[in-house]
């Protein structure tokens, strides 16, 4: 049959479909979307307040891109003297977060980190405590309901749209 054209004739029908859908591109920069709560950004999110020291992030991160050191405090208590993560070579695996036992470390959902100099993705105790950065729910679903919903449309979202199925 689909030497009679009517593979042909599929095509077509297909690009005329795409061709009054309704739009899923946008005017980027200008125009930005919500990526998934739960996206894993090229940042992180650190709460000194909840960290033991316990260096288990440090230990698990495959990089070795986390640098932590820590003091003793008066009796079996550490303090986090420094913490800072090479995030130029991060794969944002989120390993690091995943084991952190105490819910101090979180992944931030920005994707715009691009810089001049690798030594600018460095980031310290003060990048990694900043209030600005909002954390993402990756690893941390209870944060889900704070975070607006995803607009960056998803593969399945478009074949629904314009092909009408799941695949
Ligand atoms: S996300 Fe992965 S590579 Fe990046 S700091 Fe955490 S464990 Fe290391
Ligand atoms: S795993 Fe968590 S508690 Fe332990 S040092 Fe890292 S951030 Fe702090």
């Amino acid at each position: 049959m689909e030497g009679t054209g009517l593979g042909i004739a599929k095509g077509m029908a297909l690009t005329l479909k795409h061709l009054f859908r309704k739009k899923i591109t946008t005017q980027y920069p200008e125009h930005k979307l919500e990526v998934s709560r739960r996206a894993r950004g090229q940042q992180f999110v650190w709460r000194a307040d909840l960290c033991t020291g316990c260096a288990t992030c440090a230990k698990s991160c495959p990089h070795g891109i986390i640098h932590i050191e820590t003091s003793k405090n008066g009796g079996n208590k550490y303090i986090v003297d420094k913490i800072e993560f090479d995030i130029g070579r991060c794969m944002f695996c989120g390993l690091c977060v995943e084991v952190c036992p105490y819910n101090a470390l979180y992944m931030g959902r920005a994707y715009e980190q691009g810089r001049y100099s690798r030594r600018l993705l460095w980031a310290d105790r003060e990048t990694l405590m900043d209030p600005n950065i909002q954390p993402s729910a990756y690893g941390h679903p209870e944060l889900e309901p704070q975070i607006p919903e995803q607009t960056l449309l998803v593969y399945d979202q478009i074949c629904k749209e314009t092909v009408g199925k799941d695949d």
